[in-house]
C-alpha cells in the first residue's frame, strides 16, 4: 500500500523515540540514566486529579462542545487577563488535545501550499515538519549562542520574503531555556508589524522561569501585536499534566478561532471531557504545586549548568526557563547523533541529540529527573568525557 507524499516526508519524533528507548531499555532491567524527558516527573497535583474522578464518577464522559468547555474557556480567558494582561473573549479561546494539536490546527489554518513560515533555530522539533503537514515551507533562521540563542531584528528582516506568512516564537524555548524579555520582543515586533506576519506565540513553558525573570507575552505589547498574534499554552508542563492532553489557542479575532474550531470538528471534535473538567480546577485552584516544582527545578538546573562547564570539552549556557540544558558538544569533534549513542551504549545514558533541533554541535538534557539520578548520569558522562 502506498503512503501519502504528505506523510512519506515527516520524521518520527526524536524527542518521544529517545524517551520511549530509555524507557523500554529500563523496563528491561538496564540501568539507564535519562536525560530525555520532556515531561515534569512530578505527580499532577492531587487536587487536580481528584476533580477528573468525580467528573468521571459524576457522568461528565460524553461529547462536549468541540472547542472546550465554556467554563474551562471562561477560566483560560481568565487566566489570559490575569497572567499576561490580555484580553481574549472565550469566543477566541479553542482548546485542543494538547499544545501540540493547537499549533497543528494554526498552521492548519494560516498556511496554503508554498506559504514560508520562519523558525528560529534550534527549534522544538515538531514545528518544520507541522509546517510541511500544512502544506507550507519552514525557512530555518539560524540564531547565534552568543546571542542566547535569541533571533535579532535585522536577522529577521532579511528573512522576510513575499511569501512570508509566519514566524513562531517559543519564549521560554525549548530547547535552550532561553527568554525574550520586552525589549527583545519589542525589536521584533518592529519588523513583525511592518510586514505583517502572523506570530505564533508557544508560550508552553511560561510558567517555568528562574531568577525573577519575567515573562512577557507578545500579544500583550500593543494593539498592532494583538491583531498579529497567535498566543498558544497548556496544561502539560506548568501542571504536570502531560497525559491528560489539554493545550488551547487564543485568536486575534472570533473568525480566526472559528477557522481552528471547523478544523477540529471534522477531525478529532473535543478534547476529553474530564480532562477539561481537571484543566478548569487546575487554574482556577491554588498555585503552590506551581511554585513547587519551579523551585525542584531551579536546584537541578543548578546543579546540572555547574557540573557541565567542568567537565571536558563540552559547556552550556544557564537556561532562564523550561527544563532543558542544551549543552555544546563541539570540542568532543563527534556528531550529536553519534555522541548520543555512544554515551546511551557505553554508559547507559540517554540524552537527546542537537541535530533535530537544528544544531547538530549540542545535545539537550532534560532536568526534569530527580536529583540523584542527574547526579549519577553526570558522574557517568564525567568520566566518559575524561577517559576519551
Ligand atoms: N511546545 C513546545 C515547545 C513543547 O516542548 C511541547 C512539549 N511537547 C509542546 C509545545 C506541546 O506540549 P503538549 O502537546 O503536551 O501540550
Ligand atoms: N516537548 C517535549 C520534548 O521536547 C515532549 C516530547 C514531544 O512532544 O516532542 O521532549
Amino acid at each position: 500500500m502506498k503512503i501519502s507524499r504528505r506523510i512519506e516526508k515527516v520524521k518520527e519524533s526524536p524527542t518521544l523515540a529517545i524517551t520511549a528507548k530509555a524507557k523500554e531499555m529500563r523496563q528491561n532491567g538496564e540501568d539507564v540514566v535519562s536525560f530525555g524527558a520532556g515531561e515534569p516527573d512530578f505527580d499532577t497535583p492531587p487536587h487536580i486529579k481528584s476533580t477528573a474522578i468525580k467528573a468521571i464518577e459524576g457522568g461528565f464522559t460524553k461529547y462536549t462542545p468541540s472547542t472546550g468547555i465554556p467554563e474551562l474557556k471562561k477560566a483560560i480567558s481568565d487566566k489570559f487577563r490575569d497572567d499576561n494582561g490580555l484580553t481574549y473573549e472565550p469566543s477566541q479561546v479553542v482548546v485542543s488535545c494538547g499544545a501540540k494539536h493547537s499549533l497543528y490546527n494554526i498552521f492548519q489554518v494560516i498556511c496554503d501550499e508554498g506559504d514560508e513560515v520562519i523558525i528560529p533555530s534550534p527549534y522544538w522539533v515538531s514545528y518544520p515538519e507541522m509546517v510541511r503537514l500544512a502544506g507550507g515551507t519552514p525557512v530555518i533562521l539560524d540564531t547565534k549562542q552568543s546571542d542566547e540563542f535569541k533571533v535579532k531584528p535585522d536577522a529577521l528582516k532579511k528573512a522576510i520574503t513575499k511569501k512570508t506568512v509566519a514566524f513562531v516564537l517559543n519564549s521560554p524555548s525549548n530547547p535552550t531555556g532561553c527568554i525574550y524579555n520586552r525589549s527583545d520582543l519589542e525589536g521584533i515586533s518592529e519588523v513583525l508589524i511592518n510586514n505583517k506576519v502572523t506570530v505564533i506565540s508557544d508560550e508552553i513553558y511560561e510558567k517555568l522561569i528562574y531568577d525573577g525573570e519575567k515573562h512577557v507575552s507578545f500579544a500583550s505589547l500593543g494593539k498592532e501585536a494583538y491583531g498579529l498574534t497567535f498566543t498558544v499554552n497548556g496544561m502539560s508542563k506548568s501542571y504536570s499534566m502531560t497525559g491528560w492532553r489539554i493545550g488551547y489557542l487564543a485568536a486575534p479575532s472570533k473568525e480566526m478561532a472559528a477557522a481552528a474550531g471547523r478544523l477540529q470538528d471534522h477531525s478529532t471534535s473535543n478534547p476529553v471531557s474530564f480532562s477539561q473538567k481537571a484543566a478548569v480546577d487546575a487554574l482556577k485552584g491554588d498555585q503552590k504545586c506551581v511554585a513547587q516544582m519551579v523551585d525542584e527545578f531551579k536546584k537541578r538546573r543548578d546543579y546540572m549548568v555547574d557540573r557541565i562547564n567542568r567537565m571536558k570539552n563540552i559547556s552550556c549556557l544557564k537556561p532562564k526557563g523550561a527544563f532543558y540544558v542544551f549543552c555544546d558538544i563541539s570540542k568532543t569533534g563527534m556528531g550529536s547523533f553519534d555522541f548520543s549513542k555512544k554515551l546511551l551504549e557505553e554508559e547507559k545514558v540517554a540524552v537527546i541529540p542537537g541535530e533535530p533541533f537544528g544544531r547538530d554541535t549540542h545535545i539537550r538534557l532534560s532536568f526534569a529527573t530527580g536529583l540523584d539520578d542527574i547526579k549519577k548520569g553526570l558522574d557517568r558522562m564525567d568520566n566518559w568525557l575524561k577517559a576519551r
